[in-house]
C-alpha cells in the first residue's frame, strides 16, 4: 500500500520565496514541522524558480541557493518521519526564457502576452508545459527523492494575480490543438449559448484530463510511491480575498471537503488548506486565528485532512498569531488519528455542485439551510455525479445547475422513477447536442414542459401563501407573502402536478403609497410532481441565492419546510443553535462519529472565539445499542435509546467536539485510549 494510504496526513505548506533559501537551516526546518505535528510538507522545488542546482538551460535557478539544499531538507524531513511533496509551477517562465521561446507563451486575441513582475504566462497546449516540464520533473525526481508532486496554477489560466482578465488563449499551439480536436477554428467569443464555445470548453476539459493523465503516468513510471494532486490527494483552498470574496463564505472549508469527497467512493484524500493570508496583496499577514480554527475543525468534521499554508518559512514568518491554534488542532488530530480513519458520511441528502473551487450563490443558500437545520448532507461534483449510486440518497438537490448532460438527466429520471426525491430550484435542464435546436429540454421526472419566460428583475414580486397552505409550511404561520428575490422562471407544467404558493407580480417601488399589487397569478412557488414511485419538487425561483445574499429568515422557512414537511427529512439536532454544525459518519466496523463545529464566532466580517453552547441534544437514527459513547474533548455525554433513535446529551460544546459511539459488533478502535 502506498504511503499516503497508511500514514496520517497533516500537511503544512511553506510557500517559499526565493530569499527563503538563502539562510535556510534544514535542521530548524524539520524541527519546526515536528513542533507543528506535521506529517507532510509541501515546498517549492521547480518551475518558475529551480530550488536546486539544475542543469537545464530553460529552468531558471533561484539565485539565493546559499542555505541548506533541498536534498538535505528532504533527507532530514524523512529522518523525522515527514513526507515531502514538491511544488512545481509550470504556468509561468521568466522574461528571458520567454524571449528565447516566445512560442511557449499564452497569447491574447491580439497576440499579447500575460506578464506580471517579469513572469510570462505559458500555455497548457505549448511545448513548455507539454514537453519541457517533463524534462524538469525527470531531473528533479532523479536528483531528490520527493514523495509527491503538486503543480500550481495548472490548466487554462486567463487571469493574473490582480484578477485582470486576458480572455482565452489564442496561441498557435491552442489553435492547432483545437483544429486537431474539432476540425474548426477557435470560437470568436465566450458565449455559453454558442455551440462553438461549448465545444471549446469540452476541448479544454479533454486537454486537461489528458495532461494530468500523462503527468500521473510519468510520475508513477518513476515510482509508485510518488503521490500526485487530483489522483491520490486533492488539494483545494479555503481562502479569503480582499474585496472580491466578501462577505466571507463561512462554510468554505466544510463545503470544499464535501465536494471533493463526494459520495466517498473515490477514496481520495481531501487536503483542503487553510490559507494563512487575507489576500494576494497581503501575503505576509494572517487571517484571524479563530478563522483558521474554524476551517480546520470544519475539515475534520467533513472528513478532510488537516492542511495549513503560509508564505515563507515557519521560523521567519512575520505574523505568527495563528501558530498556537494550528499546533493545538494538529496535535489533537495526532492524538486521535485512529478514530478518523476510514470514515464515510451517512448523509441521506446529496447536493450537486457545479464547480470545484467554490459553490454558486444558489448552492450556498441550500448549503446554509441544510447545515443550519442540522440535516446531514453530501456534495458532489458533476463528473462524480455521473458515476454515483443515487439510490443511497433520499433526496438529491439541484440548485440552479443549468445544463446537465443527457446521461446525467437519464440517471436522475431513473432515480426518481424508483422512488427518489429531487428538489430543483432555478433552471435545471438537459444540454442539447450541437445538432439539436429548438426549445429547452427538461428532465422527464420534473413534469416541466416549457420555459415561457425568464424574469431577472423580479425583486418586488412575492409569493402568496394562502391560509389553506399553512399546514404545508408550518414555519410561515405569521408570514403570508414571501419575497421572490431577483429571478422568477415562468414555466408550463404537467397538469397532474400539484402547486403551492402563487405569484404576486412586480409592484412599483417608490413612495409607500404606490407599493402594492392587486393581482395574483397562477404561477406557483413550488411544483410537486409525482414520477413513477418518486417526487420531483421544482422551485421556479432562486431561494438559495436570495438567502445567501440577504440572510433573512422568511426564505429559510420555505426551504426548510420543503426539506422536512414535503421530503420527510429529519434534523439530527432539532434544538441546537443553527450556529453549530453537525456531521455524522461511520467507520468500516459500523462505529459512529458525530462531529460538532461551533461556528458562532463568525460575526460580520470578523471571526472571534465561539461562544460555548450548553446542553447539546442530538437525535441519531440507529437500530443498534451502543456499548460506549465518548466525547473526544472530554465532555460529559448521556444517552438513551428509543424507537430507532439514539438520544444524546452533551453537557457543553466549546469550539469543536467529536462523539465516538461504539457498538458491540464493532471494536476495531482502541477503547482504552478514549475512556
Ligand atoms: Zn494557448
Amino acid at each position: 500500500m502506498p504511503w499516503w494510504k497508511e500514514e496520517p496526513w497533516r500537511l503544512i505548506q511553506t510557500n517559499l520565496r526565493e530569499i527563503d533559501m538563502q539562510d535556510l537551516s534544514a535542521e530548524r526546518y524539520a524541527a519546526d514541522l515536528k513542533d507543528f505535528h506535521a506529517t507532510v510538507v509541501l515546498l517549492n522545488a521547480a518551475g518558475i524558480s529551480a530550488g536546486y542546482d539544475t542543469k537545464l538551460p530553460y529552468h531558471s535557478k533561484n539565485p539565493y541557493l546559499t542555505g541548506d539544499s533541498l536534498e538535505r531538507i528532504v533527507k532530514l524531513c524523512h529522518e523525522n518521519g515527514i513526507r515531502v511533496i514538491a511544488r512545481a509551477d509550470f504556468s509561468k517562465v521568466r522574461r528571458n526564457v520567454y524571449e528565447m521561446h516566445p512560442e511557449w507563451a499564452f497569447r491574447t486575441e491580439h497576440g499579447d502576452v500575460m506578464e506580471q513582475n517579469g513572469f510570462v504566462q505559458t500555455c497548457l497546449c505549448g511545448d513548455y508545459q507539454q514537453k519541457y516540464a517533463f524534462e524538469i520533473l525527470e531531473e528533479l525526481f532523479g536528483r531528490i527523492p520527493f514523495d509527491g508532486l503538486y503543480c500550481n496554477m495548472g490548466g487554462f489560466q486567463t487571469r493574473d494575480y490582480e484578477f485582470r482578465d486576458y480572455g482565452f488563449c489564442h496561441c498557435r499551439s491552442c489553435r492547432e490543438a483545437f483544429r486537431n480536436y474539432s476540425g474548426k477554428e477557435l470560437p470568436e467569443q465566450r458565449d455559453s449559448q454558442d455551440p462553438a464555445w461549448r465545444e471549446y470548453e469540452d476541448f479544454q476539459k479533454h486537454m486537461l484530463t489528458d495532461y494530468r493523465k500523462k503527468m500521473a503516468g510519468f510520475l508513477k513510471g518513476i515510482s509508485g510511491e510518488i503521490c500526485f494532486d487530483d489522483v491520490d490527494y486533492a488539494r483545494i483552498e479555503a481562502a479569503t480575498e480582499v474585496s472580491t470574496r466578501l462577505p466571507h463564505w463561512i462554510y468554505h472549508a466544510s463545503s470544499n471537503c464535501r465536494a471533493i469527497i463526494g459520495d466517498g467512493t473515490s477514496g481520495i484524500i481531501c487536503s483542503n488548506t487553510s490559507v494563512s493570508y487575507p489576500g494576494y496583496g497581503l501575503r505576509h499577514a494572517s487571517v484571524s486565528p479563530a478563522l483558521h480554527a474554524m476551517r480546520l475543525w470544519q475539515n475534520m468534521a467533513n472528513l478532510g485532512a488537516l492542511d495549513y499554508y503560509l508564505i515563507g518559512r515557519l521560523d521567519t514568518a512575520a505574523d505568527r498569531s495563528a501558530f498556537e491554534t494550528v499546533k493545538r488542532i494538529f496535535a489533537f488530530r495526532e492524538k486521535h488519528d485512529a478514530v478518523y480513519r476510514n470514515l464515510r458520511s451517512t448523509a441521506s441528502v446529496l447536493l450537486r455542485r457545479k464547480d470545484r473551487w467554490v459553490a454558486t450563490e444558489e448552492e450556498k443558500g441550500w448549503i446554509r439551510v441544510l447545515t443550519e437545520a442540522h440535516i446531514p448532507f453530501a456534495e458532489i461534483l458533476p463528473d462524480a455525479m455521473k458515476q454515483a449510486d443515487l439510490s443511497r440518497y433520499r433526496v438529491v438537490i439541484l440548485a440552479d445547475e443549468g445544463e446537465l448532460e443527457q446521461q446525467e438527466g437519464d440517471r436522475i429520471d431513473e432515480y426518481v422513477l424508483r422512488g427518489g426525491t429531487v428538489i430543483a430550484s432555478g433552471q435545471n435542464r438537459i444540454r442539447e447536442s450541437p445538432a439539436e435546436s429548438g426549445g429547452t429540454k427538461f428532465l422527464r421526472s420534473s413534469g416541466i414542459l416549457k420555459l415561457e419566460k425568464e424574469d431577472r428583475q423580479a425583486m418586488s414580486a412575492q409569493l402568496l401563501l394562502e391560509k389553506e397552505e399553512k399546514q404545508a409550511f408550518p414555519s410561515h404561520q405569521a408570514i403570508d407573502a414571501v419575497p421572490v428575490g431577483d429571478t422568477y422562471f415562468f414555466l408550463e407544467w404537467d397538469e397532474a402536478a400539484k402547486t403551492f404558493l402563487k405569484l404576486i407580480p412586480l409592484q412599483p417601488f417608490g413612495p409607500p403609497e404606490c407599493c402594492y399589487s392587486r393581482e395574483v397569478w397562477d404561477y406557483p412557488g413550488l411544483i410537486d410532481y409525482t414520477y413513477g414511485s418518486g417526487r420531483y419538487f421544482t422551485l421556479p425561483w432562486l431561494p438559495g441565492s436570495f438567502y445567501s445574499k440577504t440572510g433573512h429568515s422568511n426564505t429559510v422557512g420555505i426551504m426548510r419546510d420543503i426539506l422536512t414537511e414535503h421530503c420527510g427529512l429529519v434534523s439530527v439536532a432539532a434544538d441546537l443553535t443553527p450556529m453549530a454544525e453537525v456531521t455524522v459518519s461511520e467507520d468500516d466496523s459500523g462505529h459512529i462519529l458525530i462531529q460538532l463545529v461551533n461556528n458562532s464566532g463568525a460575526f460580520g466580517l470578523t471571526f472571534f472565539d465561539p461562544l460555548p453552547v450548553e446542553q447539546v441534544s442530538l437525535q441519531i437514527p440507529t437500530e443498534k445499542i451502543p456499548v460506549s459513547v465518548i466525547s473526544l474533548m472530554g465532555g460529559h455525554v448521556t444517552w438513551r435509546k428509543e424507537n430507532g433513535t439514539l438520544f444524546l446529551l452533551l453537557d457543553r460544546l466549546a469550539e469543536y467536539d467529536a462523539l465516538r459511539i461504539e457498538f458491540e459488533d464493532g471494536g476495531s478502535a482502541d477503547e482504552r485510549q478514549y475512556s
